[in-house]
């Protein structure tokens, strides 16, 4: 098999970039190791940013969105009972929609079968080669047959543990991680959601509140990180769920079947340069970020917007100026979004090396927040626009 972008991985970066490359004519092959039920199912991120709205709309691609997302236009951070209330729209002119990862996963490959582009699925990459020529390949396995894809380009969209990085030359790659001690119990339940996304800081740990649809809530507990998801009972839940949200008669927070739930350990990461040769890589391959922030997907998808009219450049005109530069732009974006979150994580979880000096500081810079529109004005900013690239698809 012969293509012009080989694209490992059909998460949301692997989707994304054979749509904007198709939308410009250019030809993908995308391999993908698990079955399409099981990538339709995983249960992952739910906020889409505006930059990721717009590119979904101008690829045909949001009806479903439009029709089945809420919009988002209030974002909640709670502390000593009190909440503090960001008005998105009023103070950055845009807000999120709340649309599932999987909805829109779902929604990029049924298009992309519908329309008969090549999605392989339990395709299993299992090397790449020649990535410092005019002609790499990809060696994959498929039905227990060993395959190979001969492309110009390859795009490592293939996730923290896939291939992509790991053929990376290790002695250029540079590697900056934190791993947190805790993690994040998340629960599907169905049971009206508040109606903003809610996040506490109270003595007991952090807790989210979010939404999926009008019919069910996504709820976050921080925990240890050695957590059994199923050592906790669905009361023990609630009742840490309306402490920790001050909700003491329990008035507030809708409870309902609890019908999913995992445990999504903390960290930040990034792997700079993103690109060797005619090796590109994009998305949780090369940065992960604590969920705090909710920008994982977004930061994937914004990566592959800046790929792809790089991509455009060279096959329009033969120009590598922009694919050069693609590492460069993508990575310092990177760090902007891992700073945010990073930020938003030691503002809002409980920290078990925490002295009472520091728990003090905590709480001071949440009564600064609740006393500065101008404050309150740069987290709204950064939560909804550190993606945005306004010049790109
Ligand atoms: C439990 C969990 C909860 C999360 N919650 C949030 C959230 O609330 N908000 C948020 O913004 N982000 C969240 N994230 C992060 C977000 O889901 C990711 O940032 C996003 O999925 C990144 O997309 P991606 O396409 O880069 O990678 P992925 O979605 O991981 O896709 C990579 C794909 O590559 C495939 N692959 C891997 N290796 C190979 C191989 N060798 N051959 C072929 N295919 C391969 C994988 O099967 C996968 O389908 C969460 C992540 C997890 C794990």
């Amino acid at each position: 098999m012969r293509t012009q972008v080989g694209i490992i991985g059909a998460g949301p970066a692997g989707l994304f970039l054979s749509h904007l490359l198709k939308a410009q004519g250019i030809e993908s092959v995308i391999l993908e190791a698990r079955s399409r039920p099981y990538v339709e199912g995983r249960v992952r991120a739910g906020v889409l940013e505006p930059g990721t709205i717009e590119t979904l709309g101008r690829l045909g691609l949001d009806a479903r969105m439009r029709r089945e997302g809420l919009v988002d236009e209030g974002l909640d951070m709670r502390f000593r009972g009190r909440t503090i209330h960001l008005d998105l729209p009023g103070l950055t002119g845009k807000s999120v929609m709340i649309y599932g990862q999987q909805e829109v996963v779902k929604d990029l490959i049924a298009a992309r079968v519908e329309a008969g582009d090549p999605l392989v699925f339990e395709a299993q990459v299992t090397r790449i080669e020649g990535i410092e020529t005019d002609r790499p390949r990809i060696h994959y396995t498929e039905g227990g047959t060993d395959k190979v894809l001969e492309c110009d380009f390859v795009a490592g969209c293939d996730g923290y543990h896939g291939a992509g990085r790991a053929t990376m030359p290790q002695d250029i790659l540079q590697v900056f991680e934190q791993v947190y001690d805790f993690a994040w119990l998340g629960v599907l339940a169905r049971a009206r959601p508040m109606p903003d996304m809610t996040y506490t800081n109270s003595d007991r740990g952090f807790a989210l509140c979010s939404r999926r649809s009008m019919q069910v809530s996504r709820l976050y507990l921080q925990v240890p990180a050695d957590t059994d998801p199923n050592s906790w009972s669905d009361d023990r839940f609630w009742d840490e769920l309306h402490a920790r949200m001050f909700d003491e008669g329990r008035t507030e927070i809708e409870e309902g079947e609890i019908f999913q739930r995992d445990l999504a350990k903390l960290r930040a990461f990034v792997a700079a340069p993103m690109q060797h040769g005619r090796l590109f890589l994009a998305g949780d391959a090369v940065h992960i970020v604590p969920p705090a922030g909710a920008k994982g997907l977004n930061m994937a998808v914004a990566d592959v917007r800046v790929l792809s009219r790089a991509l455009t450049e060279f096959y329009r005109t033969g120009s590598r100026a922009e694919l050069e530069g693609y590492s460069t732009l993508c990575v310092e974006r990177a760090w902007r979004v891992v700073r945010f979150s990073s930020t938003l994580t030691g503002l809002l979880h409980k920290f078990g090396h925490h002295t009472p000096m520091q728990r003090n500081l905590q709480l001071a810079e949440l009564e600064y927040i609740a006393g500065s529109r101008n404050a309150q004005a740069s987290i709204a900013e950064q939560y909804v626009m550190l993606n945005y690239l306004p010049d790109y698809p």
